[in-house]
């Protein structure tokens, strides 16, 4: 019953470091986001006391009436803003998610579909060293050569050829938005089953800017703390009952015990947030500000892969100035700015070292940056990286210790959390 001050000051002391770093950093990690702080006191609420496994009514355990209204509200919330039939809020993580609909609707050995880690996909699309690509026989497709796009006609022979019980379609640093439609008579053409993992773009779908995968794939997975701007976690949506049926058995009793019933109080309230009409400026200022990044990042010379932005993030590609994702990314959080070192597509470099560095709005959206900001901040980025391809990083120390300084104050101008 004590408080982390009196009883734990060590975390207490990690807490406060970790929100200084947020408050005094600008955010541009395309996979992460802000929450409220309403989001914050449900998932640091007493739920996290409660097991209940199973499904709202149907619990194997006594005491579930209240926990089985806050995943109601989820479950409802996530339909409607969705607009689908079927939700399972329960997913611990994106990850599991996806592995649930896996064991749901897949026998190991089976065939599946995803696009290539190296291309952008997620490593739990059939990569080599993730359970996916161990338990299934996984097939990976890429993007073009020439301008960076899913290959769609590489994905329709693969198709012919392997004959996936799954096709899967969605990724972690695609930039474009991807055509359901296409994929979906791919999948049709040799009976497979069509999976979207809308883990980056969930709240721009949530928004009204990005086309919905909904109407085309037989399931949809999702993260809730992206763009869609919830607690970490994950989702799985579908308008079709029997599958369904299916991945919820798969999820519990199949693959996770006890759901996490503070982190789907903190869904339910984040999905609350997402249908008012604020979530759709947002949704919008995130992407005009992704466009507004990628152009002031194009201008000082750097290429952007597939040549822009459709979303919340954008692949810099740093060859132009001779530079890697590894050294930009560490003279990039010398300077308060944080991102991730990340392929591009057909990387010289290795995957530790990389020739990229993703970036994404989400985060900096929902602080209040607009377009004047991002501008700013591709300028903030190109004299860092400037600096670093001029001075080495070594003695790129007085660049960043400047850009560093305007960092801090566009952070004040836009505090998070009551500060800096
Ligand atoms: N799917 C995609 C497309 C992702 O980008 C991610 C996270 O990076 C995941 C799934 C996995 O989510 P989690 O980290 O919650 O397991």
């Amino acid at each position: 019953t004590d408080g982390l001050a009196a009883s734990d000051p060590d975390v207490l002391r990690a807490i406060e470091l970790e929100l200084e770093r947020q408050q005094t950093e600008i955010e541009l990690i395309a996979s992460e986001n802000i929450v409220s702080r309403a989001v914050l006191e449900a998932q640091g609420s007493i739920m996290t006391n409660k097991y209940a496994e199973g499904y709202p009514g149907k619990r194997y355990y006594g005491g579930c009436e209240f926990v089985d209204i806050a995943e109601e509200l989820a479950i409802d919330r996530a339909k409607k803003l969705f607009d689908c039939t079927y939700a399972n809020v329960q997913p611990n993580s994106g990850s599991q998610a996806n592995q649930g609909v896996m064991m749901a609707l897949l026998k190991p050995g089976d065939t599946i579909m995803g696009m290539s880690l190296a291309a952008g996909g997620h490593l739990t699309h059939g990569a080599a060293p993730n359970q996916s690509g161990k338990w299934f026989n996984a097939v990976q497709y890429g993007v073009r050569s020439q301008d960076h796009l899913i290959d769609m006609d590489e994905v329709a022979s693969l198709a012919k050829q392997h004959k996936p019980k799954m096709i899967i379609a969605g990724g972690s640093a695609y930039p474009r938005v991807i055509d359901f439609k296409a994929f979906r008579e791919i999948a049709d053409s040799v009976g497979a089953l069509f999976m979207v993992d809308m883990a980056h773009f969930a709240g721009l779908v949530a928004g009204g800017m990005h086309p919905s995968p909904l109407p085309y794939a037989d399931v949809v997975t999702t993260t809730t703390h992206k763009t869609l701007r919830g607690p970490r976690g994950g989702m799985i949506l579908s308008n079709n009952e029997d599958i369904g049926k299916k991945v919820n058995s798969a999820i519990f009793p199949g693959i996770q015990g006890g759901p996490l019933m503070h982190v789907i109080a903190g869904k339910a309230v984040a999905f609350g947030e997402a249908l008012r009409p604020e979530f759709k400026a947002y949704a919008k200022s995130v992407v005009d500000n992704a466009r507004t990044l990628a152009a002031t990042l194009a201008e000082a010379g750097l290429a952007i892969v597939s040549g822009g932005t459709d979303t919340h993030l954008m692949l810099v590609d740093l060859r132009p100035k001779k530079l890697t994702g590894k050294t930009a990314e560490a003279a990039l959080e010398r300077a308060h700015i944080t991102c991730n070192k990340n392929g591009i597509p057909f990387d010289p470099e290795k995957p530790t070292i990389t020739s990229g560095v993703r970036l994404g709005t989400p985060a900096g959206t929902t602080r209040g940056f607009g377009v004047a900001e991002f501008a700013e901040i591709g300028r903030l980025i190109t004299e860092v990286l400037d600096g670093l391809a001029q001075n080495g990083d070594d003695k790129n120390g007085d660049v960043e210790a400047s850009v560093r300084s305007r960092v801090i104050e566009l952070c004040r101008r836009f505090p998070i959390y009551g500060g800096p």
